[in-house]
């Protein structure tokens, strides 16, 4: 009988049923994973992105993807969300008028999408062939596609939806953004911060991009401000009013910290990010699974105490967003 989507879920259920009973049970967590020494990471600063997808192009000609059309002339490429062939997407935020940049009422603003390099990544764990890797130095996390026998347990269980599978392709793979890995072989950096105009995406190490972020928060909004591109210590500056930023850098703290870092004026939630806690997903699954199985290599186990984590974070993220969804639409560079 195929594997179907129900039949996986259901085949997990009871670990998750297990997990359930054991976060109640638990007393301790495993530590928590902390930042590599030289990781690297994006900066994404939605008041400076102008939507205009020069970073979806460029992340297409470093990855060798096809565009995606979804309007009826075909003429544009549109993709709607991240996919095999869509490592980094741009969305847009829209409310009512839509006229002010940045603004969550009469508003609109741009979020981008790709892989957040987590600290302690969902994906990595749940992985019962190492097809999935965290750099001990870097944090990129990588796909072997060698490895993988297409479980698909990391697109489950990572928090931020963010691993495809290539559905339509007879020798499938998973494909998801690894920080421009053979780009920064060759002494360059990610092509989407390489490209951006306005400096929206910054790539570099991220106590760098973090020190750079905690600088824009301390701005006063609309005093003098320079703004580099590419990267944070880049001499190639652009001068603007300084935005009004929500308070919180996501990644800092999500499930443990993730190397993408974001900065907006409109609450992230607003933006499509999952509200979601500071502890990792990992570092408890892992507890669990230690403390049933006391050693032992037990996946399912800890795969179905990822989903139960996800699922539950993610319920409790649609209830409390369900009224903005609407809101959130693709941005389509042609309107
Ligand atoms: S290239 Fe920069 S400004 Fe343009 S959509 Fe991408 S992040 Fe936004
Ligand atoms: S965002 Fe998802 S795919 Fe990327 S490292 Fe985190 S868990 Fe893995
Ligand atoms: S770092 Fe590279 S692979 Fe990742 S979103 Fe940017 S261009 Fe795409």
């Amino acid at each position: 009988m195929p594997l179907t989507r129900r039949s996986f879920l259901k085949g997990t259920a009871a670990a998750g049923a297990a997990c359930a009973g054991a976060t109640a049970a638990t007393a301790e967590v495993r530590e928590e994973k902390t930042l590599p020494p030289k990781a690297l990471g994006l900066l994404f600063d939605s008041t400076l992105c102008v939507g205009c997808k020069a970073c979806v192009v460029a992340c297409r000609e470093a990855n060798g993807t096809h565009p995606e059309f979804n309007t009826e002339d075909k003429l544009w490429d549109t993709p709607l969300d991240l996919d095999a062939d869509t490592l980094t997407v741009i969305k847009a935020y829209r409310e009512g008028t839509g006229v002010t940049k940045d603004s969550e009422k009469d508003g609109y603003a741009f979020m981008k999408k790709s892989c957040l390099q987590c600290i302690d990544p969902s994906c990595v764990s749940v992985c019962p062939v190492k097809a999935m890797t965290k750099n001990p130095e870097t944090g990129i996390v990588s796909y072997n596609p060698d490895n993988c026998i297409g479980c698909r347990y990391c697109v489950a269980a990572c928090p931020f939806g963010v691993p495809r599978f290539e559905y339509d392709k007879t020798f499938a793979r998973l494909r998801k953004c690894e920080l421009c890995k053979p780009r920064l072989a060759e002494g360059k950096i990610a092509a989407c911060a390489e490209v951006c105009p306005t400096g929206a995406t910054l790539f570099g190490p991220v106590t760098v991009l973090r020190a750079e972020a905690e600088r824009r928060h301390k701005l006063r909004p609309g005093e003098r401000a320079f703004f580099p591109r590419k990267t944070a210590d880049s001499t190639d500056v652009h001068e603007k009013p300084a935005p009004h930023y929500v308070a919180e850098t996501y990644g800092l703290t999500e499930v443990g910290g993730t190397q993408m870092q974001l900065l907006s004026g409109v609450r992230f939630e607003k933006l499509g990010m999952p509200v979601l806690p500071k502890k990792s997903f990992v570092s408890i699954s892992e507890t669990i699974q230690h403390t049933l199985y006391k050693g032992m290599i037990a996946p399912a186990v800890l795969f179905g105490c990822l989903l139960f984590l996800v699922r539950r974070a993610t319920n409790s993220e649609q209830h409390k967003t369900a009224e903005h969804d609407k809101h959130v639409d693709q941005h389509k560079g042609d309107e």
